[in-house]
């Protein structure tokens, strides 16, 4: 049976575009797959570090949200900072890493830009921790032998990261480590309320699983269309309007409809979009529903999270003896 190692950063509940864009294939996936889901607290950490409140309460919350859109209680969901041979793995693989590759790396490119246009800093608050989370990313593939990676589009340059430092391991110390492959929804990446290219949870541009039915039809109402619609009856573009999107990821049956009414103008955008709050709604009513029965019974979901880190534990072991054995550090057996 293949392992699939993947991840979440415990920064804030999950969203739709998580579920479309990876959870969502992970709930398939568990049932034919060996499959480890790490709860990335210490990367959360790495932009998060003064807010060590938000990262620990988001650990419980996301294993809830989870656990709500249908991963199984005995699927293994891990705490990362809890496995320690994650951290020294880092510290290995960061010799075979340069600073200039790292800054070179898009999705850190990315990031940094959002950070400086989010809080307006020159990019000179970027940290170590912050600049090698790839290094430490390949450390939480490669612990647990991953070989399919289930994640959303926006981690390609990280899982590529990955492979070079996998494929300079095996080349200097002898094949040790597995090679992980991404593995790509149809759905790769879907956009904000905003129009944004990603729906974030840093980037205050997306629909929550937690959301209320207020928070729902706020959101909806204002959220990006053709902007060259002025009036209710002029003709428009489905292709630039978020609200049809987000009717196509729901999989509204009526979308030749909303679409050909967009296009002739026979469709006003409030009523689209209360036709896309009712589809949400139905979306969200039973995870809220298994959310609220998660709320409730705490121990269950604490028990989640200890039987996955203890299985976790035991294959991060196995990795780190095979990894001080190939880097020669075993000294004394
Ligand atoms: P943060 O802003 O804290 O980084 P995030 O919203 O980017 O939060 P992560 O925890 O980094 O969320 O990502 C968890 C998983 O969800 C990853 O596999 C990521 O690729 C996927 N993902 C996140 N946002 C999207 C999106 N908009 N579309 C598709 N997949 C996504
Ligand atoms: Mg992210």
């Amino acid at each position: 049976m293949k392992t699939i190692l993947t991840g979440i950063r415990p920064t804030g509940n999950l969203h739709i575009g998580h579920y479309f864009g990876a959870v969502k294939n992970w709930c398939k996936l568990q049932n034919d797959y060996n499959t480890f889901i790490e709860i990335a607290d210490v990367q959360a950490l790495t932009d998060n570090f003064n807010d060590p409140d938000k990262v620990r309460k988001n650990v419980r919350e996301i294993t809830i949200d989870l656990l709500s859109c249908g991963i199984k209680e005995d699927t293994t969901i891990f705490i990362q900072s809890m496995i320690h041979e994650i951290a020294e793995l880092t510290v290995f693989y960061s010799n075979l890493v340069t600073i200039s590759r790292l800054y070179r790396n898009p999705t850190i490119k990315t990031e940094i830009r959002q950070k400086q246009e989010l809080f307006g800093n020159n990019g000179e608050s970027v940290t170590y921790g912050f600049l090698g989370y790839p290094v430490s990313q390949a450390a939480d593939i490669t612990c647990f032998n991953g070989e399919l990676i289930p994640v959303g589009e926006d981690q390609t340059p990280l899982i590529e990261q990955c492979r070079e430092i996998v494929k300079k391991f095996n080349s200097i110390y002898g094949e040790t480590l597995t090679m992980p492959e991404q593995l790509l929804t149809k759905t790769p990446r879907i956009k904000g309320l905003d129009g944004n290219e990603k729906m974030g949870k840093s980037l205050g541009n997306a629909i929550y699983l937690t959301d209320t039915t207020e928070d729902v039809t706020k959101k909806i109402m204002s959220a990006k269309t053709d902007t060259n619609k002025i009036k209710k009856d002029d003709p428009a573009n489905p292709e630039v309007c978020m609200v049809y999107y987000y009717h196509k990821l729901l999989e509204n049956k009526n979308i030749e409809t909303v679409c050909n009414e967009c296009k002739n103008g026979t469709r006003g955008c409030v009523a689209c979009k209360k036709e896309l709050i009712e589809k949400m709604e139905e979306f969200l009513t039973p995870i809220r529903e298994k959310r609220k029965y998660y709320k409730e019974n705490p121990e269950i979901v604490d028990n989640v999270l200890k039987e996955g880190t203890n299985k976790a534990k035991k294959q991060a072991e196995e990795t780190m003896n095979k990894v001080k054995n190939s880097i020669k550090i075993n000294y004394f057996e």
